[in-house]
């Protein structure tokens, strides 16, 4: 069971500390007072298809709203504690009036997120109402990977080097009357952070240690140090991850493209008909 991390570009809207205060104090460690807190909710994921073609379910969402009850909020998915700026203290399913890109109502998870009002938090406050904050993302861990078309586990195959299920639906392929082949992320196991980003993370994969991030400077140096990886079971997964990463964020764009083009052409073929 891997821990999937998602973003979504951020979109706060101020709570009302004086109404919520019962609902923070249920995770404060002392009583706080409405004016020691910012508060503000925030969309943390939602069912829409996403780069990677993946999404959440509804019912995956419905399952990870009591997992994030009191979970930490991070910035810059780092965990140093000074990166620790609040915590959820509420969640719950919104149902939108727009349509995801499956076709059906977009819903989202929202958390609502308290601050404490203080001097260290002042900047990051500031941040969130000047929207600087660009984006949010959640690590959760997730069980399922399901086909959209039949349900059938998702996995990577080596022969055709693509996700694809039992019944050979490939990840990304239209078929005809069954549409876009996506992977919905199902049975949610657990919820570990919300995190802040200033800067967008790297767009592919859903992966949000950048390129230049010393961390990952320093993986490669203890791989590059190996003279042979070959047993190593993770070493397949890495194969793949970088197969993946280099797949240029310009295709996909493309490929989205034509598939709304395909969409298009065949409303008007079904018109006419
Ligand atoms: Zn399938």
């Amino acid at each position: 069971m891997a821990k999937v991390l998602k973003s979504l570009s951020l979109k706060t809207k101020k709570a009302d500390a004086a109404t919520d205060i019962a609902k923070i104090n249920q995770f404060s460690v002392k009583e706080l007072s409405p004016e020691e807190v910012y508060c503000f909710s925030v969309a943390m994921c939602d069912n829409d298809i996403d780069r990677d073609l993946e999404r959440f379910t509804n019912r995956t969402l419905d399952g990870l709203a009591p997992l994030f009850m009191g979970k930490t909020v991070i910035s810059d998915h780092s965990w140093r504690s000074g990166n620790q700026i609040g915590r959820i203290y509420d969640t719950y399913v919104q149902r939108s009036t727009e349509q995801n890109q499956a076709g059906e109502p977009l819903r989202q998870l929202i958390g609502k997120v308290y601050m404490l009002n203080s001097e260290d938090n002042k900047a990051v406050i500031d941040a969130i109402e000047a929207g600087i904050l660009k984006e949010v993302s959640v690590g959760v861990s997730i069980k399922g990977r399901k086909c959209s078309l039949c349900g059938e586990d998702m996995k990577f195959n080596w022969s055709s080097w693509a996700m694809q299920c039992d019944n050979k639906h490939i990840l990304g392929e239209t078929y005809p009357e069954k549409g876009l082949c996506f992977i919905n992320l199902e049975e949610p196991r657990d919820a570990y952070e919300l995190s802040f980003v200033a800067v967008p993370a790297q767009r592919n994969a859903g992966v949000t240690k950048a390129a230049g991030d010393p961390d990952v400077d320093e993986a490669f140096d203890t791989l590059l140090s190996c003279p042979d990886l070959s047993e190593n079971q993770k070493f397949g997964e890495l194969l793949k991850h970088m197969q993946q990463s280099s797949m240029q964020a310009v295709d996909r764009e493309e490929r989205k493209k034509i598939l709304e083009e395909n969409d298009k052409i065949i409303k008007i073929f079904e018109k006419e008909n």
